[in-house]
């Protein structure tokens, strides 16, 4: 017999290590917006698996193309070349405006990646190992530990000893304290034009012009990670082609795969040539077909479906609704964000109107202890908006009175 829902979640508290405090929910399928648990009990989902699934669930084109590649090659590593990588590499190369791809499995692998390239290229420039990185308070780059360095949240890094890179913090939107802790040892400076995690904190147009000018006077490499307000979320392709600063790496994770793990980091010609070459950087699975047949044809059909234009057009409906929210609720001290990423700060914790939510049938996540965060599908409709705000606005004032 199969096991019922509450069983199956006794024996993962057995066996699975427990870095999580999950919902007490098994979800089994999902249908466009929706998901389904293994009771049949259904959620609008605003999660969207933390910024993945651009299109919702079930895509049949999506899924037939993942199914074409399966039964074609699973793997072949990166000793020999796939048809699938080389047309990803092309199609991301057209949709970013960078020069050269590399493939990895995660958003924190693409850090790494970045990382490893700005380190290499400024030590063939000055000839010596060890040079420091700029990075933002309130940013996450990933749990690695050279992500992990550069992740402006103390509680995150504090248990974990020395990390290997030498990083000093910034603060964010503030050119004066990033130029501050520039020294002839600075080698880049890594930040998110829209930082998610952090607590949805939109860079200025200001801020990226400044870090960018700065960084080409300083001779320094400029790192955005891209990894969730990227891939069309805020409304363009990436956050940073709406403020025309180009970096010098990229990185992109999340949605690029819309629920086959596959990240990538990108640069330009100059740093490609100046930095990684063979025997420098690796990995077995990044790049692989089946992760790269997802890659093609989720950049295909962003293309097919105009689906950045649908984020520009649907924004202003969904920034209008969370607005009419914290007119009605007090403890919603303010909204921020970019396009579909975006957030409602409270004066309390939101664990207990998260929870009532879920439980109504509306999955949401949140960024810190008081920040609602809102990332759902790219899809979604203005009938999808009026739903949530049908589940959340009584939910609120259940739970805060
Ligand atoms: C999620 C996230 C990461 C880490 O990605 P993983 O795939 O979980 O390793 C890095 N940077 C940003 C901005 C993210 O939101």
């Amino acid at each position: 017999m199969s096991m019922t829902m509450e069983e199956l979640i006794a024996q993962g508290e057995q066996d699975l290590l427990h870095t999580y405090n999950r919902y007490p929910i098994v979800l089994d399928h999902g249908e466009g917006v929706y998901l389904y648990d293994l009771n049949g009990k259904k959620y609008l989902d605003f999660m969207a698996g933390i910024a993945v699934f651009a299109f919702g669930y079930g895509n049949r084109e999506y899924n037939d193309a993942l199914k074409l590649q399966i039964d074609k090659i699973l793997h072949t590593s990166n000793y020999f070349y796939n048809e699938p990588a080389i047309r990803a590499a092309h199609l991301l190369k057209q949709a970013s405006g960078m020069d050269r791809v590399f493939f990895t499995n995660s958003g924190a692998e693409s850090n790494e990646g970045a990382l490893k390239a700005a380190e290499k290229y400024a030590s063939l420039k000055d000839g010596t190992n060890g040079h420091e990185i700029i990075a933002m308070e309130n940013s996450f780059h990933g749990r690695t530990y050279g992500a992990l360095s550069v992740t402006g949240n103390a509680h995150y890094r504090e248990s974990f000893g020395t990390l290997p890179c030498d990083v000093k913090f910034a603060k964010f939107n503030d050119l004066d304290s990033v130029a501050s802790l520039v020294t002839d040892r600075t080698a880049a400076v890594i930040l998110e034009p829209v930082q998610g995690e952090g607590g949805l904190n939109p860079a200025t147009r200001e801020f990226l012009e400044g870090v960018r000018k700065l960084c080409d006077e300083k001779g320094l490499l400029l790192i955005f990670d891209e990894v969730q307000c990227g891939m069309g979320r805020t409304g363009s392709m990436f956050a940073w082609q709406k403020f025309g600063v180009r970096p010098d790496i990229m990185t992109c994770a999340k949605a690029l795969g819309c629920g086959v793990p596959v990240g990538a980091f990108l640069m330009t010609e100059e740093v490609a040539a100046h930095s990684l070459s063979a025997g420098d950087h690796g990995t077995t699975y990044g790049g692989n077909p089946f992760a790269c047949a997802a890659v093609c044809k989720v950049l295909e059909m962003y293309e097919k479906t105009h689906l950045v234009e649908h984020v520009q057009q649907i924004t202003p409906y969904f920034t209008d609704a969370l607005e009419k929210m914290k007119a009605r609720h007090p403890q919603i001290l303010e909204r921020r964000g970019a396009g579909l990423m975006q957030g409602l700060v409270f004066d309390r914790p939101v664990a207990p109107i998260i929870k009532e939510a879920m439980d109504n049938g509306l999955i949401l996540i949140n960024a810190g202890a008081n920040i609602i965060r809102f990332v759902p599908p790219l899809v979604i409709d203005e009938g999808n908006i009026d739903e949530m705000v049908g589940i959340l606005d009584p939910a609120i004032s259940k739970v805060c009175g």
